[in-house]
């Protein structure tokens, strides 16, 4: 059992459970989340018999820092070696004062989207809440563990679930795992500064609505119509735009906050004025806001970058139906770790096989 799976709220509790006294949970969970420390020997303040308790089992044990690129923009890909093998990847993204972590849920990815190059992957396997939580304490070492939260964009601040993987199909992770991002006792991270992006699983919205979480929700848009969705995404066979827009309507959010769009603009595929108007219609009667992110190529990807004009032109459509439309920069395209650009072999530890 690793405690790390477990919502922080509840390790006093599972420390009374193995024997403890509960407020060594508090004591633990400090030195994970404000410190980064993992390793129970390093735990000054337990008493041995508590550190010999975490060091069983790996209680405490989260996923390997195997590899950091940084990009010319700052941006930094982190790849992590899950316990069985898989390597998963994790993206900082520093940016206008803000620094956010990009997390992944899965190894792989199973919808299948033919823009993505983690489609290519498959899915491996969904991680737990210890690999996704292990992300952000890996990344929070990797800059030093800044602890002083009025320095902006020094530590990080914004958490999006838009690595690797379909949140929403590992949902039985991704709760504990937000809990703990959210809770004093764990990150203490605002729910307002985390958004879940799905590619659009209607049931799976619904019941992370009712989690009532207080996150924001993004969706993978992506076309203005059923039949270009379903060509490029395959999920849309299952749910329809229309229900994808229901389930949106329903989903608690604050006064004033509105779901995210996400439209992965394609060259000649979804790029066209008609098109943006099209999604101008759908989406006028909606509290939204769209976020258009021009392609990010990769070696093999069937689709091509649109020109900077013809994404201008789409997003000044959109603010014509009073939805606010932004451009995504792509960062760090040079180490792939864009939008879509994160993948890795399913073997990656070939190094046993020479
Ligand atoms: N699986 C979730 C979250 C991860 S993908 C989802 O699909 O929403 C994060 C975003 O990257 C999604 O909006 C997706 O549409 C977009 N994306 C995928 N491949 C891309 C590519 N090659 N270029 C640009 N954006 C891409
Ligand atoms: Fe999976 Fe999202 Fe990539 Fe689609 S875009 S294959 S849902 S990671």
């Amino acid at each position: 059992m690793n405690l790390l799976d477990l919502p922080a709220s509840q390790w006093p509790d599972k420390f009374q459970e193995l024997g403890e006294a509960s407020y060594r949970g508090r004591q633990t969970a400090h030195w994970v989340f404000r410190k980064g420390i993992t390793d129970p020997r390093a735990m000054t303040n337990l008493p041995p018999s508590t550190r010999a308790l975490l060091e069983e089992e790996r209680r405490l044990g989260i996923p390997s820092l195997e590899s950091a690129h940084t990009s010319v923009d700052g941006t930094r890909k982190l790849a992590l070696r899950l316990a069985d093998g898989p390597v998963i990847e994790s993206v900082l993204i520093p940016r206008k004062g803000r620094m956010t972590l990009c997390l992944s849920t899965q190894a792989g990815c199973g919808i299948g989207c033919r823009f993505c190059r983690t489609a290519a992957m498959g899915l491996i396997r969904n991680l737990s809440p210890s690999e996704i939580l292990g992300q952000w304490i890996q990344a929070m070492r990797l800059l030093g563990f800044p602890t002083d939260r009025a320095k902006e964009g020094l530590s990080i601040d914004h958490v999006v679930f838009m690595g690797m993987g379909e949140p929403l199909a590992n949902l039985d992770a991704l709760i504990p795992a937000i809990r703990s991002l959210t809770h004093p006792d764990g990150i203490g991270l605002s729910p307002r500064r985390i958004t879940v992006s799905t590619s659009g699983l209607v049931p799976k919205m619904r019941l992370l609505g009712e989690a009532n979480l207080g996150i924001q929700l993004a969706v993978s848009l992506c076309a203005p119509d059923d039949l270009l969705r379903r060509e490029i995404m395959p999920v849309g066979r299952i749910y329809s735009i229309a229900e994808i827009l229901e389930a949106c309507r329903e989903f608690p959010l604050r006064n004033r906050e509105r779901v995210t769009f996400e439209y992965v603009l394609l060259k000649g595929k979804n790029d066209r004025p008609e098109q943006a108007r099209s999604l101008g219609r759908l989406l006028a009667p909606f509290r939204s806001k769209v976020n258009l992110i021009p392609f990010n190529p990769f070696p093999g990807s069937p689709f091509e970058r649109p020109e900077e004009e013809v994404v201008q032109v789409f997003a000044d459509i959109l603010s014509g139906f009073h939805i606010t439309a932004t451009v995504r920069k792509s960062m760090g395209p040079d180490v792939l770790a864009a939008c879509g650009q994160l993948a890795r072999e399913r073997v990656a530890s070939a190094g046993a096989e020479y």
